[in-house]
């Protein structure tokens, strides 16, 4: 046996890709499956991403290309952050990523010395706490409540912030319950940071996909010129390119140089070709994504109308943004499975709704709160009203 880093021997896997390759290998087994565990959109990117992609491809953009991103495309992020949302921001506060999943990672290696702090709201996106992890760092979770829609409790946040919290990481839109925090309570978590001098993070993958509510762009708060606020984002969601692997931070220029510096020894640059893509999408027309948004809201209603009929999956408070819904299934501890099995964690509901219902999502225990489990209606309404269906059977063979 390879004696492998206790760093790695103790952190998760994914289990968003776990479920995903479970799922597949029930479909290759011949099971239909309703797939209700991607964290991707379904649609496809604006086709002058990929006519540039191709472009670039002709025109020979085969090379290294610079650590930081390609100068036009930071130059184009801070742009649109200038004009959308008036921050004062300059392309050289611009780090271009493997994702946002490597904006996250290069910080938290940037910011965090083994023992400090970091807080983040619970529950949260699948790989926040495996990276502060493996950076040494420690994370320190405050619980939202599910029957508060998942929004935090700033005092509870601000107690949770000592002299050792080098960041705090929000998300709003959230991953995965959707949750769009109110203003107010963000503004005052920022004020909370800055008293004892931490950082923000603020994951805005999802800003741009909210229905009733508007996500804020977080510096706009407090801090417009990126002193103390970093602001991550990618082409993965909003754009429909996870494949892609082009993602970006912004924030303060030590920072910003420091996170390249980094890269510039893991990764490099991100490959020219998948640049091209992301410029040609930030900057061409933006039409395609009210209709999205309006589609998703209507998917949103359609599994929110569904869930509402199946007794056990209860759905607090209905989130206005990203494309989850994070239900509770506590009310099915302790029900029986057909061949004997108690349910007794999310896990074991997320097991029996595959099993008995052919629906993939994806426990709650990954994101830090096993009485739920994440369902994504980035899919067909058809497959949505399938899925409902399935749910509703698998439920109802649940004894005790
Ligand atoms: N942050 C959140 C909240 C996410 O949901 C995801 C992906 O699911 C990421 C970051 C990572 O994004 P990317 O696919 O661009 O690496």
């Amino acid at each position: 046996m390879t004696r492998l880093s206790h760093r790695i021997r103790t952190v998760p896997a994914s289990p968003t890709f776990a479920i995903k390759a479970k799922a597949q290998s029930l479909a290759a087994a011949g099971h239909t499956i309703v797939d209700l565990s991607a964290g991707e959109p379904d649609f496809l990117p604006p086709i002058g991403a990929s006519e540039a992609a191709i472009a670039a491809v002709r025109s020979g953009a085969h090379r290294y290309a610079p650590v930081a991103g390609m100068p036009a495309l930071r130059e184009a992020v801070a742009a649109m952050y200038r004009d959308q949302h008036g921050l004062r921001v300059s392309a050289s506060q611009v780090l271009v990523t493997h994702g946002g999943k490597q904006a996250l990672y290069n910080l938290c290696q940037t910011l965090l010395d083994p023992g400090d702090e970091a807080v983040v709201l619970t529950p949260a996106w699948v790989s926040y706490l495996p990276q502060i992890e493996l950076a040494g760092g420690v994370p320190v979770c405050v619980p939202c409540d599910p029957a508060a829609g998942f929004q935090p409790d700033p005092e509870r946040v601000a107690a949770a912030m000592t002299e050792r919290t080098r960041f705090v990481l929000l998300n709003s839109p959230a991953n995965p319950t959707g949750a769009v925090i109110d203003p107010e309570r963000l503004a005052a978590i920022d004020a909370a940071a800055k008293r004892v001098g931490a950082v923000v993070i603020s994951d805005e993958l999802y800003r741009a996909i909210t229905f009733e509510s508007e996500a804020i762009c977080h510096p706009t708060l407090d801090d417009p010129a990126l002193e103390r606020t970093v602001i991550v984002d990618a082409v993965s969601k909003t754009w429909a390119m996870t494949g892609w692997r082009v993602g970006f931070m912004l924030g303060p220029k030590d920072l910003i140089d420091a996170a390249a510096k980094l890269q510039g020894h893991c990764t490099s640059g991100v490959c020219r070709i998948n640049e091209a893509a992301a410029l040609a999408a930030l900057t061409g027309p933006q039409d395609f994504l009210a209709p999205v948004v309006a589609g998703l809201r209507d998917r949103r209603d359609a599994l929110v109308r569904g869930l509402a009929g199946i007794d056990g999956i209860t759905l607090d408070v209905v989130p206005s943004g990203a494309f989850y819904l994070f239900p509770r299934v506590d009310e099915l501890f302790g029900r029986r499975t057909p061949n004997g099995a108690v349910l007794t964690t999310g896990e074991d509901v997320a097991a029996a709704l595959l099993e008995l219902g052919g629906v993939a999502t994806v426990p709650g225990e990954g994101f830090g709160e096993g009485r739920c489990v994440r369902m994504s209606y980035a899919t067909s309404l058809s497959q949505i009203n399938d899925a409902v269906t399935r749910l509703a059977e698998a439920v109802a063979q649940l004894k005790g």
